[in-house]
């Protein structure tokens, strides 16, 4: 298991993207099946997620898709639904700053 909060995330994100890649090409209604992308190291969750929803935050940098009840404190929730949430974490996160200093990203809101 990852032990860093921030490399964690960012694989994860690499991962749901793949995952949604590959469930776009089938028909599921529902939309996939994600990894909880919270700073948890030893979280296992799998979140399900619309399909319009996951085009629009696998796209974002900064938002994070977690399952209900794994935001942290400091995080905005941007949507707090009954099978998952969307997060952005304090400005001040890693994760979020490391991506600001990527030309190739988008800045953190
Ligand atoms: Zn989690």
């Amino acid at each position: 298991m990852l032990s860093d909060p921030v490399r964690k995330r960012t694989l994860l994100r690499d991962v749901n993207r793949r995952i949604h890649g590959v469930n776009s090409s089938l028909v599921e209604p529902s939309g996939p099946q994600l990894h909880c992308e919270c700073a948890r190291t030893d979280c296992t969750e799998r979140v399900r997620v619309p399909r319009e929803i996951c085009d629009h935050v696998l796209a974002e940098v900064g938002t994070f898709i977690v399952a209900p009840g794994h935001e942290l404190g400091d995080e905005q929730v941007l949507v707090g639904g009954a099978t998952f949430c969307l997060v952005v974490p304090p400005p001040a996160d890693p994760v979020c700053a490391d991506r600001r200093a990527s030309a190739s990203l988008r800045a953190c809101a």
